[in-house]
């Protein structure tokens, strides 16, 4: 039993404020209340206790290629096989792609994050090598992985069937790269399998302008319009949606994770934040690929915060900034997580106070060094 005592508790699915302590058992909290203090103690006073911080959307595996291809369109860094990601992959040996990956993985940790929705290519072999990775850092993976001949004109259907399955023997779901690499019907497939498993189908969807007109000049359709009729249950960007994009969105009930910093990065432009979350789109917040952007979630909430403000002229709560990288992943990867309530998994961080404002001290303040001690699964990963 582990309890946490004297801090502010972020409780529930609002993150509100309260005074109390909290208990631990095994992986999970048992309990929330102004109970005595039970085994392992940790006192948290001038703290904050809040979930720890689920990163929705990572390119984990290209992390060996940081800030390449500056300047350059998005097709000259990202596009296989001639890519420069890919030219540096290619150049790397698997004993070093291990390494880079470590060092994300850790970033991540001292970062407040204990479980991040990783887009991993490559195959089975890619997934082991993330695995690899993985052995020695205790943080929670939902790896969604992706063959080659999924971009194969050629391949037969009976194979695409197999390598689909091969993939999800081994992880959560698929994450695919996006309508440019992939036809519709192949998406189809790969969307109806995962769900029939019980698996995450998830897609890259409008990430700009161009990739949009580009879809409504070849098929009639938007990119998300095509990713909702496939079946997709979790869509990346979404950027450049139209309004008729976001109506669908709201209707079929999937969820959406932005990437601003990416977009900023990428010169893509802003993601709707706002208009979707009073659509009630289930939001979610992902710092993407690792080439453009450190995994580091409290930079992407503050940047996520002050752009949608900037971008609408207009106030926007930095509770639901929070809720994106905590309460609404928890419900979109489908796992007791995200909130700090009784049955759920104990996925905690323990920081700083800095301001008044419990929230703002979150997103505007927060370091790693304020961060003082983090729990995922019930098992202190640190405490300082
Ligand atoms: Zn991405």
């Amino acid at each position: 039993m582990i309890t946490i005592q004297n801090g502010t508790l972020l409780c529930g699915e609002d993150l509100h404020p309260t005074v109390g302590n909290l208990f631990i058992q095994d992986n999970e909290i048992v309990e929330i209340s102004d109970g005595r203090a039970r085994g392992k103690v940790i006192d948290a006073k001038g703290c904050l206790v809040a979930p720890a911080l689920i990163n929705s959307h990572i390119h984990l595996g290209d992390s060996v290629a940081r800030d390449e291809g500056d300047g350059a369109p998005l097709d000259e860094i990202v596009k296989p096989p001639n890519g420069i990601k890919h030219r540096i992959l290619r150049e790397t040996s698997r004993e070093d792609l291990i390494k880079f990956m470590e060092v994300s993985l850790k970033d991540m940790i001292q970062t407040g994050t204990t479980t991040f929705v990783d887009f991993r290519e490559g195959g089975v072999e890619g997934v082991e090598i993330l695995k690899e990775a993985l052995q020695d850092i205790p943080i929670r993976a939902i790896i969604l992985g992706r063959q080659d001949s999924f971009q194969d004109q050629h391949v037969t259907k009976s194979q695409l069937d197999a390598d689909i399955q091969k993939i999800l023997e081994i992880s959560q779901g698929i994450g695919i790269s996006g309508f440019g690499e992939v036809e519709d019907e192949v998406a189809t497939q790969i969307a109806q399998e995962c769900l029939i498993k019980g698996k995450i189908p998830a897609i890259h969807a409008a990430e700009n302008e161009e990739v949009q007109l580009q879809s409504l000049k070849n098929t009639g359709k938007t990119e998300i319009e095509r990713a909702l009729e496939a079946g997709f249950k979790l869509l990346i960007h979404l950027t450049s949606a139209t309004n008729t994009d976001l109506k669908k969105v709201t209707e079929n009930n999937v969820s959406v994770a932005t990437c601003p910093r990416a977009n900023g990065a990428l010169s893509s432009g802003i993601p709707p934040i706002r208009e979707m979350r009073d659509l009630g789109i289930n939001l979610l917040l992902g710092t993407d690929n690792v080439m453009i952007n450190s995994p580091d979630m409290f930079r992407e909430m503050e940047y996520a915060l002050k752009v949608t403000r900037g971008f609408t002229q207009k106030y926007f709560s930095p509770v639901e900034i929070l809720k994106m990288a905590t309460v609404n992943a928890g419900k979109a990867v489908g796992l007791n997580l995200g909130s700090l309530e009784e049955g759920n998994l104990a996925d905690i961080m323990i920081v700083e106070r800095i301001s008044r404002d419990p929230i703002l001290s979150l997103i505007n303040r927060t370091q790693s060094k304020n961060i003082i001690g983090l729990i995922t699964d019930g098992r202190i990963l640190y405490q300082r």
